[in-house]
């Protein structure tokens, strides 16, 4: 019902905003005070206390910090699902870090996020169709970081992959690992490693075997903490970097031999606060107008796709090349803008805000 209203009413390109509770890191004082309200007979205003004068911005859907998980997967579980109808689908979490990208995207062990849901709601769905049907889901983990494309899969992930275009059309990214899923348990593979003899094994940890919904998701937490010692500063990174989670759903129907192929693409971006030009040093700078360009071209995509311009400029970052099939076309994109919602977040809350409105 949903992906039908979507094309009908609002073309394929849908901005829903998630507000996060206030947390410890707020601190106390004047500058942790709430910034945010909602309206109470239309859940898709959202009204911002810009130093006095009232601000409001629209969104097809604003989700309050009493909003949980369940109740977000609930709005984008049929847009997830259109996938295996052979829709390609990209959801994106947007905002400044300490948002609560990762939060959407990922969740905790507790709170698992639209990732882990999607997933267990694909093998759900294929399950329940799989009469006449047979499914195949495969997955790729990425990285963009500094415009470079990393494979999260791959034992060398410091190989540079670069994308490029099939003779049948189609964009590829040659080497890329892919890792066929066949049931939540697999999705470990993800983190999890398989020895020469063909047992699983976290590296550097014990040995792990998964059996259900639970094992997984404990064993997500034991390669969470495996990935942050691989970096310095995990934060910082994931900060800096977007993250990609990349299903492929192939149906082959039993009868007529028909066959669709849909995609879903996950992606927590990079944080989109604004880096002073004093203080950063080269190396940082660059990161930063990296970081900038991509998040801008994105938003330079999905305006354009919006106001059906002629040209559509994907090539001017990495991220919107690598999701050209995923973006436009019969395609739908959601765009999830995070808010911390207190005073000292105010500049950047407006800023993803005007970016929520320039797409929508
Ligand atoms: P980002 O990925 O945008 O940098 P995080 O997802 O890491 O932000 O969120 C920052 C902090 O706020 C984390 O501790 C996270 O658990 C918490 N948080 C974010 N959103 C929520 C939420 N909706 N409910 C509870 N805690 C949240
Ligand atoms: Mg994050």
């Amino acid at each position: 019902k949903y992906h039908n209203e979507l094309v009908e009413l609002k073309g394929n390109i849908r901005v829903f905003c998630r507000v996060r509770p206030t947390i410890k890191e707020d601190g106390a004082g004047p500058m942790s005070q709430m910034v945010v309200d909602y309206d109470k007979d239309d859940d898709g205003l959202i009204y911002v206390n810009n130093k006095g004068r009232q601000q409001t911005f629209e969104a097809d859907k604003v989700f309050t910090p009493q909003s949980s998980q369940a109740e977000v997967f609930d709005e984008v579980q049929s847009l997830v699902t259109s996938c295996i109808d052979g829709f390609n689908v990209c959801i994106f979490a947007y905002g400044q870090t300490g948002s609560g990208k990762t939060y959407t995207m990922e969740g905790t062990r507790e709170n698992p996020g639209i990732n882990q849901r999607a997933l267990i709601e694909l093998f759900r769905s294929t399950k329940e169709k799989g009469r006449d049907w047979s499914f195949t889901i495969t997955m790729s983990v990425m990285e963009i970081y500094n415009e470079a494309i990393r494979d999260l899969l791959s034992d060398d992930p410091g190989s540079k992959m670069e994308v490029k275009m099939s003779p049948e059309g189609g964009l590829y990214v040659p080497g890329l690992s892919v890792v066929q899923v066949r049931s939540v348990e697999d999705v470990n593979q993800m983190e999890v490693k398989m020895s020469p003899e063909g047992g699983l094994y976290v590296p550097g940890l014990s040995v792990v075997q998964v059996r259900s919904v639970e094992d997984v998701n404990q064993v997500f937490a034991v390669g969470q903490r495996s990935r942050a010692t691989a970096t310095t500063n995990m934060n910082e990174h994931s900060s800096r970097s977007h993250a990609l989670l990349c299903i492929t759903v192939t149906g082959i129907c039993k009868t007529t031999n028909t066959k669709t192929t849909g995609k879903l693409n996950l992606v927590d971006l990079a944080g989109s606060e604004r880096v002073s030009k004093s203080g950063a040093d080269g190396a940082r700078l660059k990161e930063a107008q990296n970081i900038n360009k991509s998040l801008s071209c994105l938003g330079d995509v999905i305006h354009a796709l919006r106001c059906k311009q002629n040209h559509v400029p994907y090539r001017n970052s990495k991220l919107t090349y690598l999701l050209q099939d995923s973006l436009g076309g019969q395609s739908k994109t959601l765009m999830i803008v995070q808010i911390a919602p207190v005073e000292k977040n105010l500049g950047e809350s407006v800023c993803s805000l005007n970016f929520a409105q320039r797409v929508r």
